[in-house]
């Protein structure tokens, strides 16, 4: 014989029950079923909301009998065809809503409710459900009875939560079951009675625990519990979308998933099973040929340390701090009895070792009473300032990681908190049991999904790392970017283990943001149509998705971008920057940026700040790291003016040559930026300071090749024109470097602490003789490379360069 039980979507529609049905028709005539059910989906809540309704006058009785009628209708008109069927359907739901009328006309006349009339009202769901489902599966052939478990389970007068009297019960059971010449016997869930044989019920879910006390009782082979998702999951599925169904666990571990939330199954369930060793199998009504699972103590190969993870919301942390009572007993003591007399569950318990403070989770709804409570019961205490009156946090939510074989496992939960850490989740309280199967924190609702899904990501997923990427300034080098990530996407997933999803950008009109990704194949539509920009709208929304592994990108040359470095950094965001701002503004402000990102474990990286795509800042950083000093660097760091002075000669305007290099991409905006030499100047700026110098650009000796015109003008058209009408100076410069067998480059030195940017007449044996096109150098001379440097060269300018220097930042944010 198997006990098998179908919950509310399991039965909430006719089509379903139909699935029900042939669920019980695929198992062999020979053996014996018992089929559990709960009240057709939704039901119960409509019930318990009907009440209120009613005590706030809010509907009438009509209103929420037509919406139960409705639903059920809606099922019977489907199910049965056969009108005298129907005809007895019609006429228990009659007498059955009669009879709930006259309950809530009760309430709503003494505006009382009491515990017994509501577990009266809300067993109503399953009484007619088992009733519907039990005639049709006559209507389908089967040899089908009901049996109101009203008359078998015996239970205490605690009715909405009663305690099940198991002597009688099973005694009842056994003796029902034996007379019982039918096939399949259909009972109602959830419902009990007490010894004076009026309705209680056994708690939310409680159907569940239906099904195990009859299958406790009846000893059977098999308790399957039919639900709408393929077994227990390593979290719950609706929140994790990577969560995956757990083969096969322990009875003690089902228990710590379920007690700590994971409402897949109830968790008392579990208890009367687990003592006769009756393997419990969660299947999935919808799919029942996937596997499901299995909770049985039969050895079991997976020996993964953790198991899954399940959460309790709407949670109260109250904190008791009694610093006038350490080392004297009995504060805990009536801390529980208190909570104990007002039925007050407790969830959660921790308490310091000095005894200076214990700290207890419990339900949102019991907060108002539970202050009330012990502030009343610890009065004096408290007007002695023995006691502080009772600190009170509601909104929080309890996350708990669950596995049999953590305790033989050491660091899973320095694992669980860093975790937590490291994407700024804030833990409020700590207790871990001394069972060491499970670990649980308290935390804030807001950062339930991020915890919920690193914890899931650190845990249960191959390693593999979902990073979430938000761009602003997306231009050109934006959209190459986005073409790299869209490309590489697959291929780093298979050799990195990371999943890279964009899912926020901007441009400087509008922006878009997709928690699940932007489709890259159409997010230039997308962003096109998506809401008006702003840069602390942007913020704000990123930090309200709130997601792991979130990866901020600036590709911006705004200093207002640059400013919400600092914030980003706060709520552990790593930052990548293309804009050079940040780097080459005070020192300060650098300084500050870089002990935000130690401090919140968030990484901010700006390898393109200098030569484009080039692994300078990163070169530069292993050398120090790996014990190196920097003595000197030699470089040529604008791509620009190297173009400039590449293509300028004799023969064209210097005017013209600037215009191309502006027309092809390699200027700023505003050329007098490269031209001035500012670009340049923060460039050697960022390399002098990532050596471990403290320099301000005001220190960085620049002397300028332009004319005092050029530099007084006070437009780009200004600018321009200035460089037109100034011709000659630059043909002067470059008839003496010509004179001298030189070519002109624009150079930026670094020497024992001190900064130069200037143009040179660059001999023909100089490595930076023969440079071409927009090409960058830069030559490190250091302890180890005193005579010969090390030389990085390439080209450090352009789209597709800069963007891939950015993607290399953001794949080492992700490594991080
Ligand atoms: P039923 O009506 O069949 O009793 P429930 O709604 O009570 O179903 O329980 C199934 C639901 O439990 C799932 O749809 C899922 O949303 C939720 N759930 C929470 N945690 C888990 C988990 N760890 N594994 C599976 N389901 C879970
Ligand atoms: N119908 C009850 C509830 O919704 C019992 C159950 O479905 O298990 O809580
Ligand atoms: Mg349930």
């Amino acid at each position: 014989m198997k006990v098998l039980k179908f919950g509310g979507t399991s039965v909430g529609s006719a089509k379903n029950i139909k699935s029900v049905i042939n669920i019980v028709k695929s198992n062999p005539t020979s053996e014996k079923q018992l089929i559990v059910v709960s009240a057709f989906s939704g039901v119960t809540n409509l019930l318990l909301d009907g009440i209120q309704h009613i005590l706030n006058n809010k509907d009438s009785f009509d209103t929420i009998s037509a919406q139960i009628v409705d639903i059920h209708l809606n099922v019977i008109n489907e199910l049965i065809k056969d009108e005298s069927v129907k005809g007895t359907i019609f006429k228990y739901l009659h007498s059955e809503l009669d009879k709930l009328k006259q309950l809530y006309q009760g309430i709503s006349l003494i505006k009382e409710l009491t515990p017994k009339a509501e577990a009266k009202i809300v067993s109503f769901g399953e009484l007619l459900s088992s009733f519907i489902i039990r005639e049709a599966m006559v209507a389908n052939g089967l040899n089908a009875e009901r049996k109101d478990a009203r008359e078998l389970i015996v239970a205490n007068s605690n009715y909405s939560n009663a305690v099940v009297d198991f002597d009688s019960t099973n005694k009842n059971i056994q003796e029902f079951v034996a007379k019982s010449t039918s096939n399949v016997i259909i009972i109602p869930g959830f419902v009990a009675s007490n010894k004076q044989k009026e309705t209680t019920v056994l708690g939310r879910g409680g159907s569940d625990y239906t099904a195990a006390i009859m299958a406790a009782a009846l000893d059977v082979d098999a308790l399957e519990i039919w639900t709408d998702v393929s077994g227990m999951y390593t979290a719950n599925p609706k929140i994790v979308k990577q969560a995956k169904p757990i083969a096969q666990i322990s009875y003690e571990e089902a228990m710590e998933l379920a007690h700590f939330g994971a409402k897949v199954i109830f968790s008392p369930t579990i208890h009367p099973a687990f003592k006769r060793q009756i393997p419990i199998y969660i299947k999935n009504t919808f799919k029942p040929d996937s596997k499901g699972t299995l909770i049985t103590n039969e050895p079991n190969e997976n020996q993964s340390p953790a198991k899954g993870i399940s959460h309790i919301e709407n949670i109260t942390l109250i904190t008791l701090e009694a610093p006038g009572m350490i080392g004297i007993p009995g504060v805990s003591k009536k801390v529980f009895e208190t909570f104990f007399l007002h039925n007050i569950h407790v969830k959660f318990v921790t308490q310091s070792s000095s005894e200076h403070s214990i700290c207890l989770g419990i339900d949102d709804a019991d907060a108002q009473i539970a202050k009330e409570a012990i502030d009343a019961v610890f009065e004096l205490e408290i007007s002695k300032e023995q006691i502080n009156p009772l600190i009170v946090e509601k909104g929080l939510v309890i996350i708990a990681l669950v596995g049999e074989k953590m305790k033989s496992h050491q660091g899973i939960s320095g694992k669980m908190f860093s975790t937590l850490g490291k994407n700024n989740v804030n833990i409020r309280a700590i207790a871990q049991g001394a069972s060491e199967r499970n670990i649980t924190a308290v935390i804030s609702k807001e950062d339930i999904k991020k915890a919920l899904n690193s914890l899931h990501e650190e845990f249960f997923e191959d390693n593999i790392k979902q990073v979430n990427i938000f761009i602003t300034g997306v231009g050109n080098v934006g959209g190459k970017l986005i073409n790299q990530i869209h490309q590489q996407k697959e291929y780093l997933k298979k050799n990195l283990n990371i999943n890279f999803r964009i899912a926020g950008l901007s441009n400087s009109r509008t922006m878009l943001f997709d928690e699940a990704g932007i489709d890259l194949e159409n997010w230039q539509n997308e962003l096109a149509s998506g809401e008006s920009a702003s840069l602390d709208g942007f913020f704000k929304k990123v930090k309200k998705l709130n997601l792991r592994n979130s990866v901020f990108v600036d590709i911006t040359a705004n200093a207002e971008v640059a400013n919400l470095y600092q914030d980003y950094l706060k709520n552990s965001i790593g930052v990548v920057a293309c804009n050079k701002i940040a780097c080459s503004a005070k020192l300060e402000n650098y300084k500050e940026l870089k002990r935000l990102s130690k401090k919140y474990d968030a990484p901010f990286l700006f390898e393109t700040n200098v030569g484009a795509g080039l692994p300078v800042i990163d070169t530069l950083n292993n050398l120090i790291a790996s014990g190196d000093s920097i003595n000197n660097i030699q470089a040529v760091l604008s791509g620009s003016l190297n173009f400039i002075f590449n293509n300028f000669n004799d023969s064209v305007a210097f005017y013209d040559v600037v215009k191309q290099a502006q027309k092809e991409g390699y200027t700023e905006p505003d050329p007098r930026i490269d031209l001035s030499g500012v670009d340049v100047a923060r460039k050697i700026l960022i390399l002098a300071r990532e050596s471990g110098h403290n320099i301000e650009l005001e220190d960085i000796v620049n002397t300028s090749f332009l004319t005092d015109a050029n530099l007084a003008a006070d437009s780009v058209d200004d600018f321009y024109e200035s460089l037109k009408v100034d011709e000659k100076h630059f043909q002067e410069l470059y008839a003496s470097a010509k004179a001298n067998n030189c070519q002109l480059k624009y150079v930026a030195e670094f020497n024992n602490g001190k900064a130069s940017v200037g143009l040179k007449e660059i001999p023909v044996k100089h490595p930076f003789y023969n440079l071409e096109g927009k090409d960058n150098i830069v030559m490190f001379y250091t302890e180890r490379y005193p005579e010969q440097p090390m030389i990085i060269k390439g080209a450090g300018a352009g789209a597709d360069v800069t963007a891939s220097g950015l993607f290399a930042d953001i794949i080492r944010t992700a490594n991080n």
